[in-house]
């Protein structure tokens, strides 16, 4: 399967997403729902979370995927762009990096990155977005799992489901086997175990037209069955709802799911996960440098609204501060029922 982008897909056109996110029918405006909610404008609370996307390179092509990520991506972070970010990673209090892509490990500065982050900020907290079948993917990353626990980093990885069928379909053939091997030596490093300090936390999203359920009980659930089964250990389960851009709006539509699935979205509308969605501490950074409120933004061209701001060579942390988030109809998906972030339900 190939990105959108190297199919030359309509939806591979960001202005063309949000015509179609804008123009749908039943769109009650998301600025009027945060509205009657007292929360427009949207602001900062303060940013705590800095989320890098090393790049849309990925050896995975996932049918859901908002990043259009895959093998012919060739996008990724240099090493200037890094070092822009370090530069406001050593001057700021940001306690936490959030490295994300694609698959971050495929760029060759990664390791670089991650140490030097380590040396600026020996307290910091570092999440790396491991997709687990990198890890198999070519004996260089083999070590991957002994690099990321030498630099107390705590891994956060998809899998959508604890059935090879279900995870195969989303995520490509043998993804699940692959997946489950590579929790295994993440496991076998120390990661998901009691006391180690070495967090290992799973990421589900529905594989259809529908919200998640209960990340508890999600949670419990795969505990058991990953446990009992395969003998896997993790620390939290995060429940994301996937959101209505790139390739998940592509099987939408596709499906005719489209319409159904923003109304589901706006209906299930909840002020409380409206007023705790991650924009509000975080600030994405694109593979260019340049800033966003989030990595959905970030997908669809939606440059932070600080004018004198937008690039990470400009930072200013009071203009970030300062700014108004920029939103459409896809935050829908952020704030419906028990909301969602990258770190999970937010309600
Ligand atoms: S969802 Fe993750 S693993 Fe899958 S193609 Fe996108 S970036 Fe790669
Ligand atoms: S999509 Fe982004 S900007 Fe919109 S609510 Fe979610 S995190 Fe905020």
């Amino acid at each position: 399967m190939k990105s959108l982008k190297a199919q030359n897909h309509p939806l591979s056109d960001t202005q063309y997403e949000l015509q179609l996110l804008e123009s749908q029918e039943t769109g009650i405006p998301f600025s009027e729902k945060l509205a009657e909610s007292g929360l427009y404008p949207l602001v900062p609370t303060q940013i705590e979370i800095l989320q890098i996307n090393l790049g849309k390179m990925c050896n995975q092509v996932c049918k859901h995927c908002h990043v259009d990520a895959g093998p012919d991506r060739k996008e990724i972070m240099n090493q200037e762009t890094m070092m822009e970010c370090l530069e406001v990673i050593s001057k700021h209090d940001i306690g936490t990096i959030d490295l994300t892509g694609g698959a971050p490990e495929m760029n060759p500065h990664f390791r670089w990155f991650v140490e030097e982050i380590r040396r600026i900020k020996p307290d910091a907290k570092i999440i790396v977005r491991c997709n687990l079948t990198i890890i198999l993917a070519n004996p260089k990353f083999h070590d991957l799992p002994e690099f990321f626990k030498n630099h107390q980093i705590e891994v956060v990885s998809s899998l959508p489901y604890f059935t090879a069928i279900k995870t195969d379909s989303q995520r490509g053939e043998g993804v699940f086997e692959k997946s489950i091997k590579a929790l295994q030596m993440l496991n076998a490093a120390g990661y998901g175990q009691e006391n180690s300090g070495l967090m290992l936390n799973l990421v589900y999203n529905p594989a259809g037209a529908f919200l998640p359920g209960s990340q508890e009980g999600l949670e419990a659930e795969f505990k058991r069955r990953l446990g009992s089964q395969y003998s896997i250990s993790f620390n939290s389960l995060f429940t994301i709802t996937n959101l209505p851009i790139s390739r998940f709006l592509e099987y939408l539509l596709r499906s005719g799911n489209y319409q159904s699935y923003m109304e589901k979205l706006i209906e299930a509308y909840n002020p409380i996960a409206a007023a705790n969605v991650m924009c509000r501490n975080t600030i994405s950074v694109g593979w260019d440098g340049y800033l966003y409120d989030c990595d959905f933004n970030q997908m669809l061209e939606l440059r932070v609204s600080c004018t004198t701001s937008q690039h990470i060579k400009d930072w200013s942390l009071e203009s970030l501060n300062n700014r108004e988030i920029v939103i459409n109809q896809h935050c829908y998906g952020c704030t419906a029922g028990a909301g969602s972030s990258c770190g999970g339900a937010t309600a």
